[in-house]
């Protein structure tokens, strides 16, 4: 969860350089890009922000926390979050359908990544597979009814509860591929130099999943995930979802991820972890306490 979070922050920025390069039918330049692979080069600064990915990933985690009601926590984070209008960069709060799906009583079919970027924690929360699936449909198909966004939703779900189980990175890719149908043989050069920006959940899930499989450390993931451009936020909070499964989140990001975080959300931040056991929650609550 926390991880999803970090990956919504630094990306935030990126994502507004990303959507004016397509407005002008363009991807941003390759040298921009892969500025963030150097590690001189900080993770956070002035221009990040928290996103929609957090809010509602927080929303998820608020309903673990309570009655399990996702699509009930999900309207309440998101409409709350809608009330404050217009954003640090100057837009909308959410894309427009999900401001339809928020502000209208209709069930949702969206075929973005929306619903994958926010089911994490609910991937960390139950203890097998069964329920992690069916929770994470109930929290998906209220807003997300469409094939692609369920799969992607499901995959993410899997690869951190195979990353949980220990399962080694070449078997995770193998299932991945062959449950899913995903090409995860990408390339990242070729990715940073021609992605271009879709918020489609089946052109979101590879290129992260790829990203995370490349990946030494949690940071690098990140790094990696920024690199390649797109949806950057929810590109590098899918990824920071599945890193916290396998990887330590460095201590230097406590303190810089709090700082963008509101304090509602980082009381739910500690409400979640104290019920769920993965291997770096007790940091986890020493750190954001
Ligand atoms: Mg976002």
């Amino acid at each position: 969860m926390l991880g999803a979070i970090i990956g919504d922050i630094v990306g935030s920025y990126l994502e507004v350089e990303e959507i004016k390069a397509k407005k002008l039918k363009k991807v941003r330049d390759y040298t921009e890009r892969i500025k963030i692979l150097d590690k001189n080069v900080s993770l956070f600064n002035d221009s990040c922000s928290y996103t929609d990915d957090s809010v509602l990933t927080t929303a998820i985690a608020a309903a673990l926390c309570s009655n399990k009601d996702y699509e009930f926590y999900l309207k309440k984070y998101g409409l709350q979050e809608l009330s404050l209008g217009l954003d640090k960069y100057g837009r909308k709060r959410f894309s427009p359908g999900f401001i339809h799906w928020l502000t209208s009583n209709e069930q949702g079919t969206s075929l973005g990544n929306g619903a994958a970027m926010r089911v994490s924690p609910i991937a960390y929360y139950f203890n097998n597979l069964n329920e992690i699936e069916a929770n994470a449909l109930k929290a998906t198909v209220c807003s997300h009814n469409h094939g692609e966004a369920v799969s992607a939703v499901l995959a993410v779900c899997d690869c951190i509860y195979m990353l949980r189980k220990r399962l080694s990175k070449e078997d995770i890719k193998s299932y991945l591929q062959r449950e899913y149908s995903y090409n995860l043989n990408l390339d990242l050069t070729n990715l940073q130099k021609n992605y271009s920006f879709s918020a489609k959940a089946q052109d979101t899930i590879p290129p992260a999943l790829f990203c995370f499989l490349l990946a030494s450390d949690f940071e690098d993931a990140l790094r990696k995930a920024l690199s390649i451009g797109g949806d950057s936020d929810t590109i590098a909070c899918i990824v920071g979802s599945i890193s916290e499964a396998c990887f330590e989140i460095p201590d230097y990001m406590f303190n810089e991820v709090k700082k963008y975080i509101p304090l509602y959300m980082q009381e739910i931040i500690l409400k979640y972890y104290e019920r769920v056991n993965t291997f770096q929650s007790r940091k986890i609550l020493k750190m954001m306490r």
